[in-house]
């Protein structure tokens, strides 16, 4: 038989094998010769013995570092005491009759070994090394049976798979776009697109019904961590379906998903939270579930104490948010400024710390150091025991929220209080249509400039731009944002507003995105969607932290491939063909 590395047990001894790999470790121990064989589905130790297969002991004294051999013998147990335990196949051991060289390799500029650091730009210029480092490899089979489970998932619904052009014009996201020259129509420039939103509405005008394409999408921003300019989403479209008939079936997907790949039954319904909710008790609109440290409103205890900073603050319109730390009481006087400045990088003017300690309350402030009414009103309300902390934030609610937020964020990280392998999905919902943009003076798109308003909310389009609340929805999977989606504007009047709104002229829409907009006067369907970051699904679902640990070829911070070299230069020719040229770098 020829098994993969990966497969033999106990139970195979006697069975006469071929296998095939890379020389992963090899040990020489004078009289026998080690080779661990791997392969994508795990590591064979194989034993050449100059008694049993003197030629094969022979080439084995010349196989190096991922040499890649064919290899016949026999499975037989490792004798007493050396089985490895923490390897699958670690019971048992091939005794090699005959081996075949099948190619050298020079040596490697790293070890593939764990745990060993290089840099990553090195990694990435011998990215087919990197990827052989079998904790890197799972990742990819991993991500394989992701793509398997979301069609099966969606095709079982009804979904229909097709793709879109890569070759396009802008799309509504408002990043930066990657522009490509054509040959055929000089100066004229076709863009990549950001996402296929407007290709995804026009399939339901085209009557799809339920679409979904797991695509590349491409978004030229400047590279914060952990951000690709090329990634991909499952894009999801649908017609005739309102919010609530929607969201279960993206739920119902995850829910596969997460079975198939990871054997793992997430709770459903996942828990819906409004925007504003999100944000008052979790400090974030991306709240993580896996813990508590809920966020308390104490506005109204502190609007007429006798501490002025809060009562401002409360007068102002403000709000006092506070966060209970159970058991953080004993956190050092160091730990506690360190906790302010961080508050204070956050953009807080100051935070108030009180430690609930057996000789009585120790605070930042006097006003709540011993005996006080004050800090006993406060402690009551926060439900705070002996041995708590209690933070307190007064300021701009959204300021306050995502100050405390943070802290909340970072203190269950530092306090051990995530569990392992835990995933709380949810729902984040009723965002704002619009956000207000200093720069620029004007109101913006939260999402996307087609996304609808809550029905009750369409009239203070005319009225109070500002309060409309959008029907768009997040999925946030443990304090990540892991999809964004809405229902569409479908009818024309209402668009026509939002364009107005958003001060996008009847020319300049009809210039970028006017094939939508014919599109939609033909007897579009009411539709909305969603679209999942793919990458980072799979990096949850593998554990790891980078996107970059699941994007088979991904670019650096500056977002270039060292495996390739793009982006490189071009002949003078071809650019002549492009009719461009090539201003000089200013230096
Ligand atoms: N096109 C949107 C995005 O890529 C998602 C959507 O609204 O479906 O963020």
């Amino acid at each position: 038989m020829s098994p993969t590395c990966g497969e033999l047990r106990g139970g195979d001894a006697g069975a006469a094998v071929t296998l095939m790999g890379w020389a992963f470790r090899r040990r020489d121990h004078g009289g026998l010769i080690f080779v661990d064989l791997r392969d994508r589905e795990g590591v064979t130790q194989c034993v050449f013995n100059p008694a049993t297969g003197a030629e094969a002991h022979a080439a084995a004294g010349r196989v190096r570092g991922e040499y890649v051999l064919a290899v016949r013998g026999t499975v037989q147990a490792r004798p007493p005491g050396t089985a490895n335990p923490q390897l699958p196949t670690g019971e048992i051991e091939v005794a090699v009759g005959e081996v075949r060289i099948l190619n050298e390799s020079k040596p490697l500029p790293f070890h593939l070994e764990e745990g060993v650091e290089v840099d990553e730009a090195v990694r990435l210029r011998y990215r087919y090394l990197d990827l052989r480092r079998p904790r890197l490899l799972r990742n990819f089979l991993l991500r394989d049976r992701v793509y398997q489970a979301v069609r099966a998932s969606l095709h079982a619904a009804g979904f229909v798979e097709v793709e879109t052009p890569f070759l396009t014009r802008s799309t509504p996201e408002g990043a930066r776009d990657f522009l490509v020259p054509s040959r055929l129509a000089r100066g004229h420039f076709y863009a990549l697109p950001q996402s296929p939103q407007l290709f995804k509405q026009i399939l339901m005008v085209a009557g799809l019904e339920r679409y979904f394409q797991i695509v590349r999408c491409f978004r030229d921003e400047d590279l914060r961590r952990d951000r690709q300019p090329e990634f991909t989403q499952i894009d999801i479209e649908t017609a005739f379906l309102d919010r609530d008939d929607f969201l279960p079936i993206v739920e119902g997907m995850i829910v596969e998903v997460f079975q198939a790949v990871r054997g793992i039954a997430l709770p459903r319904p996942f828990p819906r939270l409004g925007w504003d909710e999100a944000r008052a008790r979790y400090g974030s609109d991306k709240p993580d579930l896996r813990f508590g440290l809920e966020l308390a409103d104490c506005s109204d205890l502190f609007r007429d104490a006798a501490f002025e900073v809060f009562a401002q603050a409360v007068h102002a319109g403000g709000v006092v948010k506070a966060l209970r730390v159970p058991g953080a009481g004993g956190l050092s006087r160091r730990d506690l400024d360190g906790l302010v400045e961080e508050a204070k990088g956050s953009g807080a003017r100051g935070m108030v710390w009180v430690r609930l300690a057996e000789g009585g309350p120790q605070a930042s402030v006097a006003l709540f150091r011993g005996d006080s009414a004050l800090t006993r009103e406060l402690a009551a309300r926060l439900g705070a025991q002996p041995g708590d902390l209690l933070l307190l934030v007064a300021d701009a609610f959204p300021l306050a929220a995502e100050v405390l937020g943070r802290l909340r964020a970072g203190l269950a990280a530092r306090l051990g209080l995530i569990p392992a392998d835990l995933f709380r999905p949810c729902w984040v919902l009723d965002f704002p249509l619009l956000e207000w943009s200093e720069e620029e003076k004007r109101w913006q798109a939260m999402h996307h400039p087609f996304t609808a308003p809550r029905d009750e909310d369409v009239e203070l389009l005319w009225s109070e731009p500002g309060r409309v609340r959008a029907k768009a929805y997040d999925l946030v999977l443990n304090g990540q944002e892991i999809g964004g989606g809405s229902i569409r504007i479908h009818e024309r009047r209402l668009q026509q507003r939002m364009f107005e709104v958003l001060g996008i002229g009847e020319t300049e829409a009809r210039a970028k995105f006017g094939f939508l907009l014919e599109a939609l006067e033909y007897g579009a369907p009411p539709h909305g969607g969603i679209a999942l970051g793919l990458d980072r699904l799979v990096a949850i679902l593998a554990g790891t932290d980078s996107i970059r640990d699941v994007i088979a070829f991904p670019k650096t911070q500056k977002g270039t491939c060292p495996l390739t070299e793009a982006p490189a230069p071009v002949s003078p020719a071809q650019l002549a063909e492009l009719g461009l040229r090539v201003e000089a770098e200013e230096e």
